[in-house]
């Protein structure tokens, strides 16, 4: 389906913006702390025609079945969304309620959502149709916003109008990533810095193996972590666990429960971890980073127990036959893991997770290559 079958005319625009991997830096982002995430080259692209009136209407290649949601500037509100358009909608609502546009003198857009990212596999196909969005609106609606004004508004939208609970990593992801390159993001500060991948340099390419797995537990998994992590900062006497460093450890091992222990040493480990990859990036480049992907996903696997068998199976046969790096990525309990591999390897590799997945009696992986591409853009 096209733009044009489903309004009948040709679209003025299209913009579009990526998804995203997490190379490094897991359940930090709500700890205050860091995360290394870059845009892929797997997009979701907004087709777009101003209107007349003050009339927003979407419709999606991905629900062909019904017909375009339709709602007037004037009715803007997050219990008049719901469903996928309020990733759509919302943005227009979080621009004039978190970033202050004034929309009272604005008109409508008829707006057509294509995607080749994902869904739910964890590549944050919400950011990329939220980012591709919040571009599009901002630059027609003369609105003037930075990219890192845009993500917070992505973010609002996602917590305010969608209502997930999600921290701006994959904003800023999909609206500051270049291409071979990753996004240096500071939670606390919101700081971004773009750092060198280098991978085509390198001979290296990242592999994704998407377990297929749903997150059974993913909801009540995330919330408990997340009330781990506060009890600890909260026992140690810091604002968040970013205020802690791997100096602090033995200090928690004694104070804290063997549980919440394990789960301050994830958090306080990974930070130190991203904080490495980005200075090991800078000084020997990508092939260097490899232990720290690994040390990343048995801290995960052990100490903050969101891996599963799936993702264990991946990240050790993809080492097994010759990957530089690997580990799970995204928030755990099924999803996607990564593999930093040589591009000779790619097909030997792939074909061996897979040959692990049948052996196991999983579910076959979707296993794919990605690249570190450019954020969020007209085309
Ligand atoms: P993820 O971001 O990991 O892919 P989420 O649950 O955060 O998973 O976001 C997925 C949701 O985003 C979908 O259920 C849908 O509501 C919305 N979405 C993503 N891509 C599209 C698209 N191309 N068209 C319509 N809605 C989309
Ligand atoms: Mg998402």
């Amino acid at each position: 389906m096209t733009f044009q079958q489903v309004y009948g005319y040709e679209p003025a625009v299209q913009y579009s913006a990526p998804g995203r991997v997490n190379l490094i830096g897991e359940h930090t982002d709500y700890n205050d702390g860091y995360v290394l995430p870059f845009a892929i080259d797997r997009r979701t692209t907004a087709s777009i025609a101003p209107r007349e009136d003050r009339v927003l209407r979407v419709a999606s290649a991905f629900d062909t079945d019904n017909p375009p949601v339709s709602l007037s500037l004037d009715e803007l509100a997050p219990d008049r969304m719901d469903g996928w358009s309020a990733y759509v909608l919302g943005i227009a609502w979080a621009l004039r309620e978190q970033a202050g546009a004034d929309l009272s003198d604005k008109t409508g857009f008829d707006v057509f959502i294509e995607s080749d990212v994902p869904v739910g596999a964890g590549l944050s196909s919400s950011a990329a149709i939220e980012c591709g969005v919040a571009l599009a609106f901002n630059d027609l609606w003369e609105l003037g916003l930075d990219r890192k004004s845009l993500a917070r508004v992505g973010q609002y939208s996602e917590n305010h109008a969608v209502g997930a609970p999600t921290g701006i990593m994959d904003q800023s992801a999909s609206l500051l990533g270049e291409q071979d390159a990753v996004v240096f993001l500071d939670c606390r500060t919101l700081d971004t810095a773009v750092v060198d991948l280098a991978l085509e340099a390198n001979g290296l390419e990242v592999l994704v193996v998407d377990t297929r797995v749903e997150h059974a537990h993913a909801t009540g998994g995330y919330k408990a972590r997340r009330d781990s992590c506060e009890r600890g900062a909260a026992a140690m006497g810091v604002e968040a666990l970013r205020d802690l460093s791997v100096d602090d450890l033995h200090r928690a091992q004694e104070l804290l429960d063997d549980e919440t222990f394990r789960r301050v040493r994830h958090v306080v480990t990974e930070d130190q971890r991203v904080l490495d990859t980005v200075r090991t990036l800078r000084e020997h480049g990508p092939r260097a980073i490899g232990s720290l992907l690994v040390a990343s996903h048995e801290s995960m696997r052990d100490d903050f127990e969101i891996s599963v068998p799936e993702l264990d199976l991946a990240v050790t046969t993809a080492m097994e036959h010759g990957a530089v790096g690997a580990r799970m990525t995204g928030g755990g309990f099924g999803g996607a893991a990564i593999a930093l591999v040589d591009q000779e390897a790619r097909g030997a590799i792939a074909d061996a997770v897979t040959a692990a997945f049948a052996a196991a009696g999983y579910r076959e992986p979707n296993v794919f290559t990605v690249h570190a591409a450019q954020g969020a853009r007209r085309d």
